[in-house]
């Protein structure tokens, strides 16, 4: 997404928030239905149930534990699992109506949801979260790079953002959605240490990734990613490209070549080759199991593919 769309994209939002809000204050003052925090003497206060949609897996991990024991909310996916990274994903008709039901809808933004002004068009009403607002993004030729959770550091100020609009558009459930968060990012933090004990003494530091997915992961373990095979999944390189990254991995001594449970490893395997270096694995976590502690498994276990490539 271009700055001005991303600024217009916004604008939009804050008008739809103020026109929603407008419309519940006005229905609540004329008694037609109660605002969530009202409470009605004599009854427990009714909490009408929240349904949370996520735009693609990682999100949905996150809010599985934002959200874990909290009655009344759901979270569901809009896009199969094995969607992967979203990127130019289109929403198939199935993936629009899902978002039907849906009180709130948590994107990573970014860029990554290349989709939303089709979803703002069909479903101008539901409320949008967006887990990147406000963060720091390293820039490719003027883009953001949207792989933030794929770092531990970005992961927990994603949890925490979203926890945060969460509440603001929830507030019946603000104390449980802060006191989730702070369990998860403290379970994030005692990972990230251990990460750390492990890579930072590690004598090799040059990597070459798939797709620029790891660019915030290197930068938060000091690793240099010296060459990407594809910049994004699908974008093939020419055999000029190829020889290029091929003479960067040579030229740069890189440890190894990583490639992504989610795409094919082909490409990759033959520049491994080419290149006299060693083949592995790092999953960017964008798909996996339907568990809470998925990305925390996924990243377990990226660590011990790094404690045998970098060494
Ligand atoms: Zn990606």
């Amino acid at each position: 997404m271009q700055p001005d769309q991303r600024e217009g994209f916004r604008l939009k939002k804050l008008v739809i928030g103020l026109l929603i809000l407008g419309l519940l204050l006005s229905l609540a003052g004329c008694g037609v239905i109660p605002l969530a925090s009202e409470k009605t003497s004599g009854q427990p206060p009714q909490k009408a149930g929240v349904h949370i949609v996520t735009s693609f897996y990682p999100l949905y991990i996150m809010l599985l534990n934002i959200t874990a024991d909290v009655e009344g909310v759901t979270v569901s996916n809009l896009t199969r699992k094995e969607t992967g990274c979203l990127h130019d994903y289109q929403l198939s008709p199935g993936d629009m109506q899902k978002l039907q039901g849906a009180d709130i809808l948590v994107i990573n933004g970014a860029g990554m949801e290349s989709f939303m002004d089709k979803v703002m068009r069909q479903y101008p009403q539901i409320p949008i979260v967006e887990a990147s607002q406000g963060l720091e993004f390293i820039m490719h030729d003027g883009h953001p790079n949207p792989h933030l959770w794929v770092s531990l550091n970005g992961a927990k100020k994603e949890v925490d953002n979203i926890s945060r609009q969460l509440a603001s558009l929830d507030p019946s459930n603000q104390e449980a959605y802060a006191r989730n968060s702070s369990t998860y990012i403290e379970k994030i933090n005692q990972l990230q240490s251990e990460m750390h004990r492990v890579i930072d003494p590690a004598p090799q530091r040059q990597i070459a990734t798939f797709h620029e997915a790891f660019a915030y992961f290197a930068s938060e373990f000091d690793l240099q990613v010296a060459a990407v095979v594809e910049r994004e999944p699908g974008s093939e390189p020419s055999a000029g490209e190829l020889a290029d990254i091929i003479e960067e991995i040579k030229n740069k001594k890189v440890a190894a070549v990583f490639t992504e449970p989610q795409y094919p490893t082909t490409v990759a395997e033959a520049i491994a080759r080419e290149s006299g270096v060693a083949v592995y694995a790092l999953d960017p976590a964008v798909s996996g199991p339907d568990d809470k502690n998925a990305y925390l498994d996924i990243m377990q276990q990226n660590l011990e593919v790094l404690r045998e490539a970098l060494y």
